[in-house]
Order: structure tokens, then C-alpha cells, then sequence
């Protein structure tokens, strides 16, 4: 069996107990595989040991991964996780399923209008990242203005409003991290249960928290999406992109 296929079914073996132990059941739960820094053969592998939901940070690596992928793309789910430029919202909004960091209006409107460009393509399904450490070197809207941001977002075509993402910071103990989550947990409670009934919130189901370290505590504060790179592709070497 390769690395990856035994560190999935791992990491799915983890994902399986932490819902357990919180009374959740797995399916609940989706894994996402963040494949940033690895090539193509990596995400290849893993869709070979099933996984289909893969994450990346960098629009260009990503773009040129999509491409060399490209006959199975029909299989594969490709979500942007890591921070967005205006400029590259375009390539963003033609080769993505999902943008989990959308952290200003401005970069939403613009992957509407561009997406719009392909009406071939099913809607992008976004959230939108709080920051829930409150610290100026993460991205990500704080919960007070989390609401404002995912009323405007509800209202933009070819978008569909998922739900909120966040990563608390690496340095937090585990009871801050529990809190974090736990907070990010209430903010989209609070916001769907408000807005139940509105246009626009129909598919709001997604909290996307939890990475290779803290996956038990999101999973235990509610997350339906964790996104695991390390535990599955193995340790990164920094990227100079
Ligand atoms: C890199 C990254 C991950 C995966 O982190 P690991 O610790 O390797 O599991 C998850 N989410 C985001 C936004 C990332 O940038």
C-alpha cells in the first residue's frame, strides 16, 4: 500500500473516532486533501484511494495542477483555500468548484461576474473566512461583520453561500483552540438560524475547520469540513511561489 493511501485511511480513522466521541456521525464530516506543494502524481494517488475533495493555496500552482489533471477533472472537487488576490480571481472563477476564503466583497463580486463568464459551470460554492485569533497576520472578516458579508454574498449570481471558514492560530492551547472553534460554531449558528428562510442561504450548511494538528477539537465544536494536508501528503517544504 503507498504512504498516502495508509496516511488517508488514517486520517479518515481519526476523523471516524473524533465524531464518535462528539456523538456525530462521520458522514457528517467531509475531508478535504490539501494538495499544495505536491504534484500532480500525489493527488492522482489519493484519488486513487478514493479521496475526490482537494484543497490548494497557490492560484498558480493549482491552475497548473488543474491542467495536467484535467482528464479527471469530472472525478475531482477543487476548492481554493488560501488568500486571494483581485488579480487572480479570474483563473480562481474558471477552474474552481469552491473558494473557501472570501474575506471582502470586492473579491465575491468579482468571482460572480467572472464565473458568469462560463455558463457552463455550476455555481462556486463560497464561504467566508473569519478570523476568529483576531490577529493581523490572518486573513479573514471578523465575526461582527461575518453577517454583513454573507447577506451581500447571498445576493450575488452564480455564487452559492456555503458557510464561514476560519483557522485559529497554530500557537493556541487546546482549551483556546476548542474556544475558537466553539466561537466560529456560534457565529454560524447565530447567522443561520437568522436567516433560515432568506434567498441566498438555502445550501448554508459548511464550517470549514480543522487541519492535520486540530482536527479532533473542530470536529468536536461542530466542523462538517476539515482540511488536512500534512497528515496525508506528508511534511511541506516552504514554497517560494
Ligand atoms: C495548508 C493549509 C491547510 C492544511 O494544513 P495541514 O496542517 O498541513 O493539515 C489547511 N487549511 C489551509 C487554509 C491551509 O493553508
Amino acid at each position: 500500500m503507498s504512504q498516502i493511501t495508509h496516511n488517508l485511511m488514517q486520517v479518515k480513522q481519526r476523523l471516524e473516532l473524533a465524531a464518535e466521541a462528539s456523538k456525530r456521525e462521520p458522514e457528517e464530516i467531509e475531508l478535504l486533501a490539501v494538495s499544495k506543494t505536491f504534484p500532480a502524481r500525489d493527488v492522482e494517488e489519493a484519488m486513487h484511494a478514493g479521496q475526490t475533495a482537494f484543497g490548494e493555496n497557490y492560484v498558480q500552482e493549482a491552475v497548473e495542477k488543474i491542467t495536467l489533471l484535467a482528464k479527471l477533472r469530472p472525478w475531482l472537487v477543487w476548492h481554493f483555500i488560501g488568500p486571494l488576490q483581485s488579480n487572480k480571481t479570474k483563473e480562481v472563477a474558471e477552474h474552481f468548484d469552491w473558494v473557501h476564503s472570501i474575506d471582502r466583497l470586492k473579491i465575491a463580486e468579482r468571482l460572480s461576474a467572472q464565473r458568469s463568464e462560463f455558463p457552463d459551470l455550476a455555481d462556486l460554492q463560497v464561504c467566508v473566512q473569519v478570523n476568529v485569533s483576531e490577529e493581523d497576520s490572518k486573513s479573514g472578516v471578523s465575526m461582527s461583520e461575518a453577517e454583513d458579508l454573507c447577506n451581500a454574498i447571498a445576493k450575488l449570481p452564480k455564487l452559492t453561500l456555503r458557510g464561514l471558514m476560519a483557522i485559529p492560530a497554530s500557537t493556541l492551547d487546546a482549551s483556546s483552540q476548542h474556544q475558537a472553534f466553539a466561537a466560529v460554531r456560534e457565529c454560524f449558528n447565530q447567522i443561520k438560524a437568522k436567516h433560515l428562510n432568506d434567498i441566498g442561504y438555502e445550501f448554508f450548511d459548511t464550517l470549514s475547520m480543522g487541519m492535520s494538528a486540530d482536527l479532533e477539537s473542530a470536529i468536536a465544536e461542530g466542523s462538517t469540513m476539515v482540511r488536512v494536508g500534512t497528515a496525508i501528503f506528508g511534511k511541506r517544504d516552504k514554497i517560494t511561489l
